[in-house]
């Protein structure tokens, strides 16, 4: 039953074939057999779940009107709030912090009976590609417990392939949805800014900064993506118009006509041989589907990693100010004793990890009086020229796609030395959040060298959503016609399942 996809386990809700808390029941019995080895959750609410199961289905056997998720489990990146539920951001200095309310994200889904498992792994406040910036220790990816499952989302994706939970919730301020789906072989979609609420999301980079959908199959994704969106006045910058129709997509998944853009920009020699065959093959079955394929170019994408990393950390550096020992979690030191000065010092020191000081420290520079027009003012003028890249691509194609990653899935350690490395994960997903739009990626296949999933990135404009989840369900349907069986079946068996 676990590895169903959600809408298969919603049917079987419908038909009276099983049981939300029968469900519930077997994810909560699958976390605890493979979670030792996997890590991806860090706080498991096997009572709450069980609880809002039992409610759903007594909701449904009153016959109640039910949205299409009702009962299906799902877990939650641990950057969300939820009421009365830990909250750390992977960090130890949220120790203890149990949020007073539930984020917009949260109530959405609890409004949709959709049952939260619990919270998954994350690099600590969202800073990451890899998860191994947790400060309770990294995530493994479930196709090789060795490597990396992406980051900083790696818990929500590797939940997925582990078959722990089928639904999950990520946020993507670079990559952060798309690049573990990309190396754990599932579905992650980064809508257009402004269409999932940020009320309860805790900020990394507000302007960049976006929750959305982790799957197994377009189809799931685009349930969940409609059951999250919408207009929030919660949110200052929520979008009032209505949600894209991302699931009549996904059902349609008709592409005949669609012209989809290849970014020169983004499949070149830095791409792994595997990455590059099983992108080019994907371009072949779209066009197998009746789409055209054109080549169009964004010639500032070049400056959007150089840009991203000084607006994300700039933000951050002003966002994270608020953990100052007083409000949140962790407090070190004597407050009667000492100054609150003093207080805040220890707390920070001990509290935050060193990626996280890393950007604070740099943020700051970057903003601070004599350099910030050099830094963050020149990082805001490439963010239009990247805007500017996109609308006259646009202008030649409906969707823009491209490998999601350089690479498939690093080995734990091979690159924590080394933050430029681990930068470059994101070289393909950045250019979507600085400019706002939606992105998503989807399994294209294993590398040929390394047996390890490739992602497929699609691109689409500003609130048109759906266009990204027509093109992903018809090559999702192409690819599961030529291997016969959904990719995550060819993953290896965990012990202890
Ligand atoms: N890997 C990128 C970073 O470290 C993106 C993270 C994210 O999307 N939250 O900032």
């Amino acid at each position: 039953m676990i590895r169903s996809n959600a809408s298969e386990m919603a049917a079987k809700l419908v038909a009276g074939e099983t049981t939300s808390v029968a469900l519930t029941a077997a994810h909560l019995d699958r976390i605890r057999a493979v979670d030792v080895d996997v890590h991806a959750f860090l706080h498991v609410d096997s009572e709450g779940a069980l609880a809002q199961a039992a409610a759903v289905d007594a909701k449904r056997a009153k016959g109640e009107k039910l949205s299409p998720l009702a009962g299906v489990p799902l877990a939650l990146k641990d950057v969300l709030t939820q009421k009365g539920i830990p909250t750390t951001c992977g960090s130890k200095i949220l120790a203890g912090w149990r949020p007073p309310y539930d984020s917009s994200v949260v109530a959405n889904l609890k409004r949709n009976d959709i049952v939260i498992l619990g919270k998954t792994n994350m690099d600590e406040f969202a800073m990451g590609s890899s998860t191994e910036n947790s400060a309770f220790g990294p995530t493994h990816n479930p196709w090789d417990l060795t490597r990396i499952p992406g980051g900083s989302g790696g818990g929500s994706s590797a939940a997925l392939a582990a078959f722990q939970a089928p639904l999950a919730i990520g946020t993507d301020t670079g990559g952060s949805i798309r690049q573990p789906a990309a190396v754990t072989g599932t579905v992650g979609v980064k809508p257009t800014y402004g269409g999932v609420s940020r009320f309860g999301l805790v900020a990394f980079s507000s302007s960049l900064d976006q929750a959305g959908p982790c799957a197994r199959t377009v189809l799931d994704a685009a349930l969940l993506h409609e059951a999250i969106a919408g207009y929030d006045p919660k949110d200052s910058t929520s979008i009032n118009a209505p949600v894209p129709a991302v699931v009549a997509a996904a059902k349609s998944g008709n592409v005949k006509g669609m012209k989809i853009g290849v970014v020169k920009e983004l499949n070149g020699d830095g791409y792994q041989s595997g990455v590059r065959t099983r992108f080019e093959e994907s371009l072949e079955l779209l066009a197998g589907a009746g789409a055209e394929i054109v080549q169009v170019s964004a010639p500032n994408f070049e400056y959007a990693l150089a840009a991203y990393y000084l607006i994300a950390p700039s933000e951050c550096s002003s966002n994270l100010a608020r953990f100052d020992a007083m409000r949140y979690g962790l407090r070190v030191g004597d407050i009667d004793g000492a100054s609150a000065e003093s207080v805040m010092n220890l707390t920070r020191e001990a509290g935050f990890g060193r990626e996280v000081k890393r950007r604070i420290i740099l943020g700051t520079y970057a903003l601070s009086s004599g350099y910030y027009d050099a830094y963050y003012g020149s990082a805001q003028k490439v963010r239009t020229l990247i805007t500017q890249d996109f609308n006259k691509a646009f202008a030649r194609c409906d969707v823009m796609v491209s490998p999601t990653c350089p690479t498939t899935a690093f080995k734990i350690g091979e690159k924590s030395n080394d933050p430029i490395a681990m930068y470059l994960n994101d070289i393909a997903t950045i250019p979507v959040n600085m400019a706002g739009i939606g992105g998503m990626s989807l399994p294209a296949g294993l590398a040929p060298e390394d047996g390890l999933p490739v992602g497929f990135q699609i691109m689409a404009p500003a609130m048109q959503d759906q266009r990204m989840y027509l093109v992903g369900a018809a090559l999702e349907a192409a690819l599961l016609s030529k291997w016969g069986a959904p990719l995550l079946s060819q993953a290896p068996a965990l012990a202890g399942s």
